[in-house]
């Protein structure tokens, strides 16, 4: 699979090469590739301008996000095109104020972050290391491209990359890199939530998700982040259960979809995991999640919602239709009450999940005058 992709990243850059640009493949994707690792986002460094860009790969080009970068989706891969740079002038630490695009290789991989983000490859799939990254790679070392003091006050952002990915490949920080986060963590504060979360998340991602949080709290990192209960994450690796316990909804910016579950997770460690209806309600994933933080055992609850009568009101013997024609009455809000009434009936084993038991129990139970 790897050798897949490159193949289709090399052809991907030859277009731009036989246009008579100069292109190389740059970043994540090379340093991955050398580690070993796939990766299917996959930078590239050229001359050509977004514009020229644009005539080449025309339609193929997605609305851009970034100012100066294109991005082309060619053979179900995404790769992002950024033009030569150098960027000056930096504004509260985070964004260059001036971005001026030239014609240098060189030029543009000293703008970049650690060395070992700087290795390019060309479009004969030749390594061009101007700035030592291989052998960093090698020495399993991050270490900025110029002074780490200087890189960490332009972008205070790096300093989380750097801990990202130390915390991925298990590299060590440069001496320089470590003493520049104790003297410019402050700026950190500076960054949006946004930008914050995106570092983390990979972090929290990861397989060493434990490593880096402790890496965070070594370096004193959770005062800056605000993440007051960095430390108290001990039984969950798994990137919401990290968010749950952390419990930064009122600062973090999250999807729907996670403020959802990490709600529902904060409400379920509250709960008996172990009882049908939180099982029942909340679901396993929920359930496992909130079990885990817990330090239950996963298994247990695996197997208590696995024996539960019903999972869902879709297993319940009886349909709405047949409950309105065993009343005798149009649809109405009568049969939420219903439904959570023999849902509850059925989970604790009071009445069994027949058609038969539930009629008669519907029957017996509500007989009209009771309804609304
Ligand atoms: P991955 O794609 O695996 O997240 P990456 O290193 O490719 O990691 P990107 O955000 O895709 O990260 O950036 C591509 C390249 O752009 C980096 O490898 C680096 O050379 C440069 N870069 C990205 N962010 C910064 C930054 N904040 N400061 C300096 N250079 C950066
Ligand atoms: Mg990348």
């Amino acid at each position: 699979m790897v050798k897949f992709v490159l193949e289709v990243a090399l052809q991907f850059i030859s277009q731009l090469t036989k246009a008579q640009y100069k292109a190389y493949l740059v970043g994540g994707f090379v340093r991955d590739y050398l580690l070993g690792i796939e990766s299917n986002d996959i930078d590239i460094t050229t001359n050509a301008t977004p514009k020229e860009i644009k005539e080449i790969f025309k339609d193929n080009c997605l609305p851009s996000e970034d100012y100066g970068s294109v991005t082309v989706v060619f053979k179900n891969i995404r790769f992002e095109i950024t033009t030569f740079r150098v960027e000056s002038l930096y504004v509260d630490h985070r964004k260059p104020s001036e971005v001026k695009y030239i014609d240098d290789l060189y030029q543009d991989l000293l703008r970049r972050d650690f060395t070992i983000n700087t290795i390019c490859m060309n479009d004969k799939g030749e390594i061009i290391d101007y700035l030592g990254g291989q052998d960093d790679l090698s020495k399993r070392i991050i270490r900025t491209v110029g002074s780490a003091k200087e890189r960490f006050s332009e972008d205070a952002l790096r300093i989380l990359r750097a801990i990202r990915f130390a915390t991925i490949f298990s590299f060590e920080f440069d001496d320089d890199v470590l003493e520049a986060i104790s003297e410019c963590k402050d700026l950190i504060l500076e960054l949006s939530y946004y930008r914050k979360k995106q570092e983390l998340d990979k972090i929290f991602a990861s397989s060493h998700a434990f490593e880096g949080i402790e890496l965070l709290l070594r370096l004193g990192l959770d005062k800056q982040l605000e993440l007051s209960r960095l430390k108290d994450v001990k039984s969950t690796n798994s990137l919401i259960g990290i968010w749950s316990v952390l419990n930064v909804l009122d600062k973090y910016p999250f999807t729907n979809n996670e403020k959802e579950l990490i709600k529902s997770i904060n409400e379920v460690m509250n709960l008996n995991n172990l009882d049908p209806m939180t099982l029942y309600k909340y679901g396993l994933y929920v359930n496992s999640v909130a079990g885990e933080i817990k330090g239950m055992d996963i298994r247990e609850i695996t197997e208590a919602y696995n024996n539960l009568v019903i999972q869902s009101r879709k297993d319940l013997l009886i349909t709405s239709e047949e409950i309105m024609g065993l009343l005798d009455k149009e649809p109405g809000a009568y049969l939420t009450d219903i439904y959570e009434d023999i849902e509850g009936a059925v989970l604790y084993r009071r009445v069994r999940n027949e058609k038969d038991v539930l009629s008669d129990y519907i029957i017996s139970h509500y007989n009209g005058e009771r309804l609304v």
